[in-house]
């Protein structure tokens, strides 16, 4: 399938005129225009009428001219939606003529009747009516296509879908790294996820080029554009009907700001005159998106091949920036977007066997009652996807606050990992098994030296309680040192040490064991700012505290504390904070605990771990939730010399802890941690999200602070900037309104004020756009 554009014709306008006059007895005045492999040249002949002179690159296939007039014909006569060229035979009666350039060498001519209108391209005014007239119209040819027979249909084409494994080994001429990455990508998603399910696809000839320079338009009675004419047929071969669809919409979405809102409308009006099955609708966001690909790698190859032709570049640049922006959609998504739009249920529309209200009746019944319900009318969170959450209606919902589901609801990866090793054997660690010490090593090859010792444990509340026996067994101290407002964990101790509980309703208060230190807030605390200055400030309250237990009798074996505090607020301590924390606990003879449940593992994007955006190595760290991606999966890290110290003859033992699929399930994360770039991509988009939010601060006074670093925000909301006083309800509201728009945000913070913004990593600046939307929409009504 070698394509070279040697053979394109280039033929004096006064031999053409010649041939018009001898072959088809027209005289008429000429003049070029534009064209891909051919020549074309317009004819008008005056009150006559106006032609099109189409010279064929001699590259061209002769039975791909015969398919063309072939398919010609057939539409000529049945479809009615729009007009196509006819082809005009010459006074021989022949449908094909040969013309000869200077140096004797013959190419097959057409004369096309021209057909008047104005290029889509050149209607910037889209309504939804036109886009969806344009999509039925283009659906009623594929029915009347649907029959169509000839023996050039099944030929080599580059632009066919089913033939485009070329694709893969074209890449490489795209010179672009960035830009063949979105290529690369999108075709490993495309031989997993669509190539399975392609024999499922209707075959059938299609026009398979109705980009915005092959669709012409006119106004009708009311002024509105109606698709009125379809021109050059040089693509039509049979490959999956649905393609034509495709195509439109690839070209239709270029440069537009909301491409699904314009391929929703093509496809509604193409579903109305051809109804489109499951797979289809399915494979239509993949195939656009493979137009598009085939494109820009063409167009790179075009630069090679042939400098000059501008023509065949036309719609890269814009192409390239629609892939960028498509390459964040979640297909499942789109999917579900489009089958809406055909007025098709979701797919995976879910019949649950009890209603919502049945299901709260029962869940208040059967379990305790402590449990609390996001939102006033609660979700029913049957399906996940990436950053999306899906109610039984098929609704998809905007994840902005799960930090546990990391890279992304339900990966395929971590499922799979996770099924695979469930069908082999989950045993305990009293057994060897090679994924264990795999994952061991992954696992602590991400932390800094000395912490090279794991112990594998089932949540963040066991990683932290054993955290806390390790301290014990290697000071010989009992006495615990807690930040004001931290969580650490639901057991006994841990509720006991965590003042975010104990010192709220029903909690009881920190035990003589455990002593508190002041949070260090550089917004709300009584040092301002990020500055070393008061990261130092802060700190000396450690230093008092260690000193008033020493003077106890109690001097601490530990101070826990997370590296970024959520519970409390998502508060990022000001510069220097821990390493001088640290410094005054180590004096005292304590360690140095950080509890990472929330912020680690990639969360903060620049570091692996969020202690190390303080410069500080703790004697122990804490993990939970994002390490099994939902699968219950804890985790400490500590050095060997304290592990050495727990080894006091006691055997510690989590008939859970670190099983195999745990492991397989762990190794799975951080495969698609590296494999995705998340980390890169957290503090791109973190840093697109705050600085959205501290725009938005610009204009609404009720946001007080924007703070968090990588995708690890809070967004603090206060009635008054001068006194900070906390909109606790308008917090509240807010977050019920954005909920509205099908985006789920969640409060924290003493005062209940802050907006916590921990999403999947695989959240978009798309997604981010949505949420900002919501979030300003929601600010700009009555919050009281
Ligand atoms: N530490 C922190 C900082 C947490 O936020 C949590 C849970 N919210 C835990 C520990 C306890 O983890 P788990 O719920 O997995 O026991």
């Amino acid at each position: 399938m070698t394509h070279t554009l040697q053979g394109r014709p280039d033929i004096p306008l006064a031999a053409v005129l010649e041939f018009v006059h001898r072959q088809y007895g027209l005289a008429g005045a000429l003049s070029p225009l534009p064209a891909f492999t051919d020549q074309n040249v317009l004819l008008d002949c005056g009150g006559t009428g106006r032609y099109v002179v189409k010279i064929a690159s001699r590259d061209e296939d002769p039975a791909a001219l015969d398919l063309q007039n072939a398919a010609l014909e057939i539409l000529a006569r049945d479809w009615s939606a729009a007009g196509i060229p006819w082809v005009i035979k010459s006074t021989g009666g022949e449908s094909i003529c040969t013309i000869l350039d200077g140096d004797g060498r013959a190419y097959a001519a057409r004369v096309l009747t021209y057909l008047p209108g104005t290029l889509l391209a050149a209607v910037a005014e889209r309504s939804e009516s036109t886009l969806e007239q344009i999509g039925q119209a283009l659906g009623e040819l594929d029915l009347c296509l649907s029959k169509f027979e000839h023996p050039a249909m099944d030929r080599e084409h580059r632009w066919d879908p089913r033939q485009a494994q070329w694709l893969t080994g074209a890449t490489q001429l795209i010179p672009d790294i960035g830009q063949r990455g979105i290529v690369e990508r999108f075709l490993v998603q495309y031989r997993g996820r669509v190539v399975p399910i392609v024999d499922d696809l209707p075959l059938s000839g299609i026009h398979n080029d109705a980009n915005e320079e092959n669709l012409l338009l006119d106004r009708d009675g009311d002024g509105d554009w109606r698709m009125t004419g379809l021109l050059d047929f040089g693509d039509i071969l049979r490959t999956y009907t649905v393609n034509e669809l495709a195509v439109a919409c690839a070209y239709a979405i270029l440069g537009k700001d909301k491409p699904l809102a314009v391929a929703a409308s093509i496809t509604a009006g193409y579903h109305r005159a051809r109804p489109l099955s499951g797979t289809e609708i399915k494979v239509l966001f993949p195939l656009i998106c493979l137009r598009l690909c085939i494109s820009v790698t063409k167009s790179a190859m075009a630069v090679k091949e042939d400098p000059q032709n501008e023509h065949r570049r036309i719609s890269e640049q814009a192409a390239w920036e629609m892939l960028a922006r498509l390459e964040e959609l979640d297909w499942l998504v789109v999917e579900t977007r489009l089958r809406q739009a055909c007025g098709l249920e979701p797919r995976f529309r879910e019949r649950p066997a009890l209603s919502s209200v049945q299901l709260l009746e029962e869940r208040r019944k059967l379990l305790g009652s402590g449990l609390t319900l996001a939102y006033e009318t609660p979700l029913e969170i049957v399906r996940g996807r990436g950053q999306y959450l899906f109610t039984p209606d098929g609704r998809a919902w905007l994840d902005g606050v799960n930090n546990v589901c990391h890279v992304g609801h339900s990966h395929p990866r971590v499922v799979a990992a996770l099924s695979q090793q469930a069908a082999r054997v989950n045993s305990n660690t009293r057994y060897l098994h090679p994924l264990r010490v795999a994952y061991a090593r992954r696992l602590t090859a991400t932390f800094p030296a000395p912490l090279r010792v794991c112990y594998f444990v089932n949540s963040g509340s066991e990683a932290n309680e054993l955290a806390v026996r390790l301290a014990r067994a290697y000071t010989g101290r009992w006495d615990v040192m807690v930040m004001e407002d931290g969580y650490h964990g639901n057991t006994g101790m841990l509720v006991n040490m965590s003042p975010y509980k104990c010192e709220e309703r029903g909690g009881q208060s920190l035990p003589e064991w455990a002593h508190k230190v002041p949070k260090p807030d550089p917004y709300r605390g009584v040092y301002q700012g990020y500055s070393k200055e008061s990261g130092r400030a802060y700190a000396a309250h450690v230093r008092e505290v260690c000193e008033h237990l020493a003077v106890e009798g109690r001097p601490p074996a530990l101070f826990m504390c997370e590296s970024i505090q959520g519970c409390g607020g998502q508060v990022v301590f000001p510069e220097e904070y821990l390493q001088e924390a640290f410094h005054h606990v180590r004096a005292a003879g304590g360690i140095c605990i950080v509890d990472e449940v929330q912020v680690g593992l990639g969360r903060v994007g620049s570091h692996m771990w969020a202690f190390e955006t303080q410069g500080v190595v703790p004697d122990v760290v804490t993990l939970g939730k994002p390490l099994g991606n939902g699968h219950p999966l804890g985790a400490v890290v500590t050095t060997r010399e304290i592990a050495r110290a727990f080894d006091d003859g006691m055997e510690f033992f989590s008939s859970f802890g670190g099983n195999p699929v745990s492991m397989a399930v762990g190794l799975a994360v951080l495969d698609v941690i590296e494999a995705e770039g998340l980390r890169a991509h957290a503090t791109r988009v973190g840093e697109y999200l705050a600085r959205g939010f501290r725009d938005l601060g610009k204009r609404r006074r009720l946001i007080g602070d924007v703070r968090g670093l990588g995708l690890f925000l809070g967004v603090e909301l206060v009635r008054d900037r001068d006194t900070m006083e906390p909109a606790t309800r308008a917090t509240s509201r807010l977050i019920e309104l954005v909920k509205a728009d099908g985006i789920l945000l969640s409060a924290e913070g003493p005062h209940h004020n802050v907006l916590k913004i921990k999403p999947p990593l695989p959240f978009t600046v798309n997604d981010a756009d949505l949420m900002l939307g919501a979030v300003e929409r929601a600010l700009a009504t009555d919050l009281r």
